[in-house]
């Protein structure tokens, strides 16, 4: 049976297909994240049902509220949004992914709330790319330090980088911006040891896909294109 998110969802596959094959890239290396937001338990229960094995939530509540109602351990959570450090306990018994680190003290605790319940979580480190919001991610010239911080955790895992272009679909305003992303990865790729290895990209929402996959994008964050427009 067809329905508004299954519709949705397979055009947005039908999206990633198509602007891989303009750039001759392989759908298979970008991994498509779900941002749920403020929808229902049940889109991303369909969502799951019809194989989709990455969700990501922005707020630490939301993601919160997501592990007591949703039990179904295929799922792979993302936490996306502003990290606040006081808010790492609420997520790290069970979030496989942390996409907006930005300082040493958020891996810090992340490793410890890791290491109490034996796990590992994946980390990204946040860069600010954009010259409009100030306040998501960390500085280009901190990259450095935190970098090398991550190598020797145990239980905290450094996968990449995370970048949000400016909200606009002027392909010709985020471009430089993803690029910067992955001149960024490239630049400091020679970090990749112990915990460190920065094979994925986080860049690329509703608006920009096409432009972040052209970029060199592994992993994508689609909300709306998704789940239907937002409220807020
Ligand atoms: C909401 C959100 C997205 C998805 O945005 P859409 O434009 O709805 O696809 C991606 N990344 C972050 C950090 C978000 O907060």
């Amino acid at each position: 049976m067809s329905t508004p998110i299954k519709d949705r969802y397979e055009d947005v596959l039908t999206r990633i297909e198509r602007a891989c094959h303009n750039c001759g890239r392989n759908p298979d290396e970008i991994v498509l994240v779900a941002v749920s937001k403020t929808k229902p338990d049940s889109d991303v229960l369909e969502l799951a049902d019809l194989g989709q094995l990455h969700f990501g939530e922005n707020r630490a509540k939301s993601l919160e509220d997501r592990l007591e109602t949703i039990h179904n351990d295929d799922i792979q959570w993302h936490f996306i949004g502003t990290l606040q450090t006081n808010k790492i306990k609420y997520m790290s018994h069970r979030v496989n992914w942390i996409q907006s680190v930005h300082k040493k003290k958020a891996l810090k605790e992340i490793e410890k709330r890791a290491s109490a319940d034996n796990r590992v979580i994946n980390a990204l480190v946040q860069v600010n790319i954009s010259d409009e919001d100030q306040k998501s991610g960390c500085d280009p010239d901190d990259l450095e330090s935190i970098l090398t911080y991550g190598q020797s955790l145990k239980h905290t895992k450094i996968k990449g980088l995370m970048g949000m272009a400016t909200f606009t679909d002027d392909a010709e305003i985020v471009r430089p911006e993803f690029q910067k992303l992955k001149a960024l990865r490239d630049k400091y790729s020679y970090l990749s040891e112990g915990s460190v290895s920065l094979e994925h990209l986080s860049m690329g929402m509703t608006n920009d896909l096409e432009v972040a996959i052209e970029e060199g994008s592994t992993m994508l964050r689609i909300g709306t294109a998704i789940f239907g427009e937002r409220n807020y």
